[in-house]
Order: structure tokens, then sequence, then C-alpha cells
């Protein structure tokens, strides 16, 4: 399973961090995902459950968080 954030997208809202901090949190004006890959424009992370980041993905207001089965 991935966890893709599609970065410039984010709009540094906080909501990913609020629900999930375990995984995200908020630098400036942008969100990070912990221990993630830059991948192009995006960055991914391999993860085996999806835990919170589902609730991060389906909350995030721009979607630009994207949770890959
Ligand atoms: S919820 Fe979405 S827009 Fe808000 S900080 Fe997280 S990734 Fe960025």
């Amino acid at each position: 399973m991935k966890i893709i954030l599609e970065m410039d997208k984010c709009i540094g809202c906080g909501f990913c961090e609020a629900v999930c901090p375990q995984y995200w949190e908020l630098k400036g004006e942008k969100t990070t995902l912990k221990g993630s890959k830059k991948a192009g424009k995006n960055y991914e992370l391999d993860v085996k459950e999806a835990s919170c980041n589902e609730e991060a993905a389906n909350g995030c207001p721009v979607q630009c968080i994207k949770v890959k089965k």
C-alpha cells in the first residue's frame, strides 16, 4: 500500500496533521509526509496499513493525498 502526497496542490490547512500526526507534520506553508521519498512532483511512502491516512485523504480539502491499495 502506498500513500501519495501531491505536494504542489497542498494548501497547508493542517487537517492531515490534526487527524494523523504520526504520519503528517505541517512545516511552513506545506505539509510533510514523514519518511516519504520524492517521486517526481509527489512524495510517496510505502505502508502496510493505511490507518489514519484514509481519514487524512478523505478530509483533505484539495484531495492531494491518495491512498493506493
Ligand atoms: S489536508 Fe491536504 S491541503 Fe491540508 S495540509 Fe494536508 S495535504 Fe495539505
